[in-house]
């Protein structure tokens, strides 16, 4: 009796406290839900509209599209702070500018023109809203430039750090849609831009940082390596080379962006295709800035552009019936040429060694477990 009178009490006691516990958390998420419908529509004004799809956007409990013939292209992309980026040197306009063009690249790859982009973020209250205000300034600006229209997205809070998840919608004619597994024996090899600077400016940034960490009163040096960092923090998605393909009339036969380095790109195309390739050194494209960055952080800068990433660059393989028509084009280098399987999926080096291809992008997962 004695004992469940005890348990009782005890039961009341835990009663007792989940009430309040109940109460504190039901009255944050009435503070939270009247804040948060004021920060969406703080952060979600002056949103343009270009595309003639986009029959409703923010404002409704779901985004109404409207395409006539076209395929759909959906992609999304999570970005984690701390696994993704580093609030220490990123500044967060270019966040939200370089997570907004992460999504758009990878609708070029498919060969597709981003229409839409939907953002969903969780932030903790370490972050002020004039904070998430320069996060969608750089979306916005994103989504002006590319003429993509941010319809819609979720606000939510979290426990620890910024959380950012994007997706981005894209339109293609059914035959226009370029995949990654349709490379043949003899076509050749191209990319856009330049390779390995995106992961010079990374390297640049943390050494600068570490740098800063260390002493506060140190003042990074920063001047006079704009190219690597642009490359790095404010990337560009190749519209202009998506764009060049059309007017030409090139469909490619297999494309992908380039996010975890030219090696992985490559062999991506290769497996799925079920070819071989045959890449050369003294062909893929290096900026200057990237070579002397390389040199004094005593890297290799073939090994910044097969292994680096973030280069947001086309890889694409084209017939050798239109190859001719890309040579002319200096922002197109052709690097060289897919291949038979049983060839394997080879670099020849500058100095005429064959040297298999390894794909060691950038993994997410690696640096989770070496944090
Ligand atoms: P619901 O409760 O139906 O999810 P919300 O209040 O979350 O609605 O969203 C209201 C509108 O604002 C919707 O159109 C939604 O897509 C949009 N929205 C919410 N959060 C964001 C955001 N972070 N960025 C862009 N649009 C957003
Ligand atoms: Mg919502």
């Amino acid at each position: 009796m004695a004992k469940d009178l005890h348990a009782f009490m005890l039961i009341k006691h835990i009663i007792r406290i989940f009430a309040a516990n109940f109460k504190k958390m039901s009255n944050k998420n009435k503070n939270n839900t009247q804040g948060e419908f004021e920060l969406i529509d703080l952060l979600t004004q002056n949103i343009n509209i270009y595309n003639r799809e986009t029959i409703k956007g923010i404002g409704d409990d779901a985004a109404v599209l409207a395409f006539e013939k076209e395929q759909i292209v959906v992609t999304n992309d999570v970005l984690i702070e701390g696994i993704h980026f580093d609030l220490a040197y990123v500044p967060l306009k270019h966040l939200g500018y370089k997570a907004a063009i992460v999504n758009f690249s990878d609708v070029y790859a498919m060969n597709a023109q981003p229409k839409q982009l939907l953002v969903s973020i969780a932030v903790s209250n370490r972050f002020t809203t004039s904070m998430l205000q320069e996060l969608y300034a750089g979306i916005k600006l994103a989504c002006d430039n590319y003429k993509v229209d941010l319809v819609g997205g979720d606000t939510s809070s979290s426990r620890t750090g910024m959380f950012l998840s994007l997706t981005a919608i894209g339109s293609a004619e059914k035959n226009d849609i370029v995949y990654r597994n349709t490379a043949k024996e003899g076509d050749y090899i191209c990319v856009s831009g330049d390779l390995g600077a995106a992961y010079a400016g990374l390297h640049l940034l943390k050494r600068e940082n570490e740098l800063f960490q260390a002493d506060p009163s140190f003042q990074p040096v920063l001047e006079g390596y704009d190219y690597i960092l642009q490359r790095q923090l404010k990337p560009e998605a190749r519209a202009d080379i998506y764009r060049y393909l059309k007017q030409k009339g090139i469909v490619p036969t297999a494309m992908i962006d380039i996010s975890d380095g030219l090696s992985s790109e490559i062999l991506h195309i290769c497996n799925d295709s079920g070819t071989g390739c045959k890449i050369f050194e003294n062909k893929i494209p290096i900026a200057p800035e990237t070579e002397s960055m390389a040199d004094e952080l005593s890297i290799d800068p073939t090994v910044c552009a097969l292994n680096g990433g973030e280069d947001y660059e086309l890889l694409f393989t084209v017939s050798p019936d239109d190859y001719k028509q890309l040579t002319a084009e200096p922002q197109i280098s052709i690097i060289g040429h897919i291949t038979n399987k049983k060839e394997g999926t080879v670099l020849i080096s500058t100095g005429g060694n064959v040297i298999p291809l390894h794909a060691k992008g950038w993994n997410a997962f690696a640096r989770a477990e070496d944090n």
